[in-house]
């Protein structure tokens, strides 16, 4: 269910709505537009008596929500959500003209290696720094990440470089940490439907980047999306990183049509990372330029300076020439599709 505000509906009656659901057992969920506040409910099993609702001041009418998702959905919000991560350089948008690039290696093996890729980060001008702390390997036997000293190492790189750091976390422990270190927190592909996560990034105080599951549908991913959201997070940034198919020339199906699919659904920004969504070198900088003109808010990709030797996904990492050369080719993109890149 949504109420929606008359456009000069004023805070107070903002509030009397609010506390009126709240009163009736249910969670109301204001959220802003640029012509009117609407509201969101959740929390109910079963009809809600709207005509209690509809008879306040400042509010035009009471939308039933069919879609099994609400919050995230384009009817709670018309305009597209900027979800704003705090860097020492200053803030960076997500999902606004800019288009958000956030790269790094896949895992932080050690703070020489972490150090050199952020030069190379850093240089190309990407203002957020990715690296994973704790690593969902399929093998048990596969570097698993260095966990705290890892992040203790990116908060350095925070400070030397000035870069946003954004790392996974993998089970409620270890977001728990993660948020205190982090700018952004990722859920993994293979997390997104881990419902308690879902339920704990909800309550954490940074921004969310959610991936897509290796199997997951639209609606399935948006649905995780919305676990978030109905905690209280609305700052979610999504990230589609392939899907499995039957195809074996690349790791995953890099499922490009889902973002204007996204787009028309959801206020919330998507990312594409080319990495994960390919798994090879040499098809990050084609399928980053698609993702561009595709209409991607940015993009996911891992980079390392010494990819035969990193301790996992080397072979979908690229060099720092070619993250220049990314770079140069996404911009020039940007412009076809009315994004700029700082
Ligand atoms: C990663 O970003 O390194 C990662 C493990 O991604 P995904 O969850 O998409 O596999
Ligand atoms: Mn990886």
């Amino acid at each position: 269910m949504l109420v929606v505000m008359q456009a000069h509906a004023t805070e107070e009656q903002v509030r009397s709505v609010c506390e009126r659901i709240e009163s009736l057992g249910l969670r109301a969920h204001p959220i802003p537009g640029s012509n009117r506040t609407a509201i969101g409910i959740t929390g109910n099993s079963g009809a809600i008596d709207i005509g209690s609702l509809e008879a306040m001041p400042g509010v035009i009418e009471c939308i039933p929500v069919s879609k099994p998702y609400k919050l995230v959905s384009r009817d709670a919000k018309e305009e597209n959500t900027v979800v704003k991560v705090s860097t020492p350089a200053g803030e960076v948008s997500i999902g606004g003209a800019s288009l958000a690039i956030i790269a790094g290696p896949c895992a932080i093996e050690n703070r020489e290696q972490a150090r050199t890729v952020a030069t190379h980060v850093k240089a190309a001008g990407v203002p957020l720094f990715r690296g994973g702390a704790y690593k969902p390997r399929t093998s048990p036997y596969s570097f698993q990440g260095l966990g705290e000293p890892a992040l203790k190492i990116m908060a350095d790189i925070r400070d030397e470089f000035g870069l946003g750091i954004v790392t996974e976390a993998i089970d409620n422990e270890s977001l728990d940490l993660v948020e205190e270190y982090a700018d952004v927190i990722q859920i993994g592909a293979r997390n997104m439907q881990n419902f308690s996560l879902l339920k704990r990034a909800g309550r954490a105080s940074k921004p969310i980047l959610l991936k897509r599951g290796m199997s997951a549908t639209l609606d399935e991913f948006l649905m995780a999306a919305e676990y978030i959201l109905s905690e209280g997070n609305y700052r979610v940034i999504l990230c589609e990183r392939g899907v499995r198919t039957f195809t074996d020339h690349t790791r995953n199906t890099l499922d490009l049509s889902v973002i204007p699919a996204v787009q028309i659904r959801s206020h919330l920004p998507i990312l594409v990372d080319p990495s994960h969504g390919t798994g090879r070198r040499n098809k990050v900088l084609p399928l980053s330029r698609a993702a561009v003109a595709v209409g991607a808010d940015g993009l996911l990709v891992e980079v390392h300076h010494d990819p035969d030797r990193a301790l996992s996904d080397g072979a979908q990492s690229i060099i720092p020439d070619e993250l220049q050369l990314l770079m140069a080719e996404v911009r020039a993109i940007a412009t076809v599709v009315h994004r700029t890149l700082n």
